[in-house]
């Protein structure tokens, strides 16, 4: 049996549900408040706060140190109008930088662009994880050149007829993660349904994973 744990880097499922196999990183939405280590916070664009002093105060009441923060980011689908999630999106990147936090979580939907053009402007040094990706192949290889960026994949290993399904096995593992997400599948199936997609061998992708983890943020939590 394989030593590395999986890493689910993004999920909304109940603690109940978790497994000792795993390391999960459960996003506790705004305004809820996180009860155990594992749980971050998320200012997600669906549900803002509705003023900024709230999104800052929150994040520095429950947002701990040395781990991730998101999901955080801009969706051009909601009916959140653009400038509010525009500002709240900013603050938390504002608050990223100021805390030095290891990683950011980004909610991106039609937004890809954006996202990474305001990390960069707010001068965000550390990991960012593009979470539930679903790009074109042209973005895939766009976001991949910034070296700090990681994709993870959720939905999109169940959908064959998606632009990145052709082009999954050609992303460097080293800049993958996987996530359950709101869903019913657990991370096991999405680790072995990418082993079949790819035909890498399931130890592989378990300690390429697990090494990714390590890396963006330093030492691990077991
Ligand atoms: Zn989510």
């Amino acid at each position: 049996m394989s030593e590395y744990k999986y890493i689910d880097i993004h999920t909304h499922k109940n603690l109940e549900e978790f497994d000792k196999d795993v390391i999960y990183f459960q996003n506790i939405l705004y305004p809820n408040v996180p009860k155990h280590d594992r749980q971050i916070v998320s200012i997600h664009p669906w549900s803002l706060p509705k003023e900024l002093h709230e999104t800052i105060h929150y994040l520095k009441e429950n947002c701990p140190a040395n781990t991730i923060l998101g999901e955080i980011g801009l969706d051009k689908k909601c009916k959140v109008s653009e400038e509010l999630q525009q500002l709240h999106f900013k603050a938390s990147l504002e608050f990223a930088v100021a805390n030095s936090l290891k990683a950011i979580t980004i909610h991106s939907v039609k937004a890809n662009d954006e996202c990474l053009a305001l990390i960069k402007k707010k001068k965000f040094k550390g990991s960012i994880i593009f979470h539930n990706f679903f790009g074109s192949v042209a973005q895939t290889k766009k976001l991949l050149e910034h070296e700090m960026v990681y994709l993870s994949l959720g939905e999109v290993l169940r959908r064959p007829q998606s632009k990145l399904f052709p082009i999954l096995k050609e992303i460097p593992l080293k800049r993958l993660f996987f996530e359950t997400d709101d869903s019913s599948f657990s991370i096991k199936e999405q680790y072995e349904c990418f082993q079949q997609i790819t035909n890498h061998r399931l130890d592989h992708i378990k300690k390429v994973c697990y090494h990714n983890y390590q890396n963006i943020l330093g030492e691990h939590y077991d």
